[in-house]
């Protein structure tokens, strides 16, 4: 078969199974053969790329990154519709279309909490999609949509042009993902799957919005040439034999049904993959749309009901503290289980000691609960008139309820963290800490080999990680002997590391791998770093009090000492390699600018340090030298009025005696 053949044969099918697997969440292909059809069609792309297809799934990972969005002009215009806010005003708007047309037919959707798109397909096959905008200009945002498995690349049996408009959302299980792996790389947590997917759908990097599973559905036609339509359930009924997900719709006559409905939906929200925050009721036949026409803003024909936030009242039987895994303790109060917004709910957030004191939350106390941004229940107030005579001002602990530490403030104040060496709740964390490239740079200990090892009670302390056999490793690995016995390797060789990046291994705070190294060249090691005392500690430049206090209180605590002595005893060095025996550079500051052609520039930082010298990153009066790379700018341009020695790679590398 010829390779163009081929091609198109496997976007076919690759196609039909993703629409399948996405769309009718019904799968008829293993994952391994679609992973094989997949890379057949990869390679075949790569072979002519003349001949890669539009339509092509490989499309999917997200292309090259855009500097900025076009803007796009709507032809038909993304309206915005109308609210109301009770179920008398939701009757008021009925009664109103009711009187305009006693048979009026109504179609009932939940209203789906995403962003607005539109999608423009030209014979079939999708060229553009753009956000809504301010509803008459948008941005082109095709790239990251295409990374969308629902949306279909190419249609079957299509018109001549076609835009349809959708909701983009990003689904519950999407949004716990992301802002589960948001939390391991210690980056800011997106506050709901609005805010993630508005995020997500703006990436100017396609691949990062391929990674964040956005999903959407459909509901409603633009514009579709040379087709002709009765009512709105057709053009649904239509898009769905097109292909595409279409929101999930009722159509209705009574204003009983349509409250029933709008209830329904409010009931099953739990059960859909997204958030809504009300329901649409839109007449039905697009007659009587015309007829019925538009205001400047909004249809006439179309309200928007949004659901009052539910509010109950519950008693507050215990509070709880969980430890996450950055060490922050989070506290829970546990409540007489009661039905909110679809769902029964026993617990709620208490965010922090602040919010408890601000609203004065006791064990025992009836409170008024709410579901904020429907996802966790929040307590808004306290019955004070049914407070228990008993009832106690509630106080976060003072040790880490899982190991027992104690607890400090953070940086910001508003969080407690606990201040464990070797706590559960963060081992898998800090492991990934001490294993990193700055830290014991230990390579193929990931994430989820750490996990399992944990799981299995192999790994308690980040120290245990030296006395783990090839049995241990092998048991949990899938990668083979090989690659077992290499990673106990590199864990044995990483014993030989310098002290200073041991002590930004054991992760204290405030110390990273600056402070490790300038702590490792001052005490020379860890044991003189251990006895050092605060004012020694003050003393040394670069290390402030905090710092220095923090140094102080973690190397007092018994779970850091146990950490230490196992290092100790499993032979991790604790000294500095890099005695300074030459002090060629010591006082001088150096400022790197420009390509180095010789080394890195953490490299050449590496060698001024190990003659006494410093590196900084701005040049002022007290810089001794510039050492200027290809293409220098700015900080040779200020060196020269400053008047500093301007160095050359080459006489650099004299200085060094290289
Ligand atoms: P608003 O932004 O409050 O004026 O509400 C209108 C928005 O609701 C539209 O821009 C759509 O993005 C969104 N929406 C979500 N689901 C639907 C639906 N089923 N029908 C119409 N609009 C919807």
């Amino acid at each position: 078969m010829e390779a163009k053949e081929r091609m198109e044969q496997l976007v076919q099918t690759l196609n039909q199974a993703n629409y399948r697997y996405y769309v009718l969440d019904d799968p008829t292909m293993a994952d391994r053969d679609y992973d094989l059809l997949l890379r057949e069609l990869e390679s075949l792309e790569e072979a002519h790329p003349e001949l890669a297809r539009p339509d092509s799934p490989t499309k999917r990972v997200g292309g090259e990154a855009l500097s900025k969005f076009e803007k796009v002009v709507h032809p038909v215009p993304l309206n915005s519709l109308q609210d109301v806010f009770s179920l008398e005003e939701l009757g008021e708007f009925v009664q109103k279309m009711k009187e305009f047309d006693q048979h009026i037919l109504f179609s009932v959707e939940p209203k789906i909490d995403g962003l607005s798109v539109a999608l423009e397909y030209v014979n079939g096959q999708f060229v553009r999609g753009a956000t809504r905008g301010d509803g008459s200009v948008g941005e082109d945002v095709t790239e990251n949509l295409k990374t969308i498995h629902t949306i279909p690349m190419m249609l079957k049996d299509p018109p001549a042009r076609l835009i349809v408009r959708g909701e983009v959302f990003m689904p519950k299980s999407s949004f716990h993902r992301l802002n589960r792996r948001q939390e391991e790389l210690g980056k800011p947590l997106f506050a709901n799957p609005r805010n993630a997917a508005a995020g997500s759908l703006r990436q100017l990097d396609p691949k990062i919005a391929a990674k964040r599973g956005l999903d959407l559905y459909v509901f409603n036609i633009q514009l579709a040439e040379g087709v002709t339509f009765q009512t709105h359930s057709e053009t649904l009924d239509y898009l769905q034999k097109l292909g595409f997900p279409v929101i999930p719709h009722s159509r209705l006559e009574t204003l009983e049904e349509v409250t029933a409905q709008v209830t329904a939906i409010n009931e099953y929200r739990e059960q859909l993959p997204c958030d809504i925050d009300g329901a649409v009721i839109k007449v039905d036949s697009l007659a009587q749309r015309e007829q019925l026409g538009d205001t400047a803003k909004y249809p006439r024909w179309a309200a928007a009901y949004k659901y009052p936030p539910e509010i109950k009242e519950t008693q507050v039987k215990d509070i709880i503290v969980q430890v996450g895994r950055t060490g922050v303790l989070t506290p829970k109060a546990v409540v007489h289980p009661v039905r909110l917004a679809g769902t029964t709910v026993t617990n709620a957030t208490l965010h922090n000691q602040d919010f408890i004191n601000e609203r004065d939350i006791r064990i025992g106390d009836t409170v008024r609960i709410r579901k904020a941004g429907e996802i966790i229940p929040e307590i808004l107030e306290v019955d004070i008139s049914k407070r228990p005579a008993d009832a106690l001002p509630y106080y976060l602990p003072r040790v880490c309820p899982v190991c027992g530490a104690p607890t400090a403030k953070d940086e910001e104040g508003a969080f407690l963290r606990c201040t464990g060496a070797e706590c559960p709740a963060q081992l898998s964390r800090n492991i990934a800490h001490f294993v990193s490239r700055d830290a014991m740079d230990i390579e193929g200990l990931g994430g989820a080999i750490v996990d399992a090892l944990i799981e299995k009670g192999f790994l308690k302390s980040p120290a245990d990680i030296y006395y783990l056999t090839f049995g241990q490793v092998k048991s949990l690995w899938q990668k083979g002997e090989l690659a077992a016995q290499k990673l106990i390797a590199a864990i044995q060789q990483s014993k030989q590391q310098d002290v200073a990046r041991l002590i930004y291994a054991l992760g204290i705070r405030q110390v990273g791998v600056k402070a490790g190294k300038v702590l490792a060249a001052h005490f020379g090691s860890l044991d003189a770093l251990m006895a050092a005392s605060q004012e020694e500690l003050t003393a040394v430049p670069d290390v402030g009090e905090i710092t220095a206090g923090f140094l102080v209180d973690w190397f007092r605590q018994p779970q850091s000492q146990h950490l230490v002595e196992r290092l100790r005893q499993a032979g991790v060095n604790f000294q500095s390699l890099r005695e300074v025996t030459d002090h060629r550079f010591a006082g001088k500051t150096f400022v790197l600018t420009g390509a180095l052609t010789q080394f890195t520039r953490e490299e050449a930082t590496e060698k001024i340090e190990l003659f006494g010298g410093k590196a900084s990153g701005s040049v002022s009066k007290k810089t001794s030298f510039v050492v200027a790379g290809e293409n220098a700018g700015s900080k040779e341009r200020k060196a020269r009025e400053l008047g500093i020695p301007i160095l050359s790679e080459e006489e650099f590398l004299k200085m060094l005696g290289e």
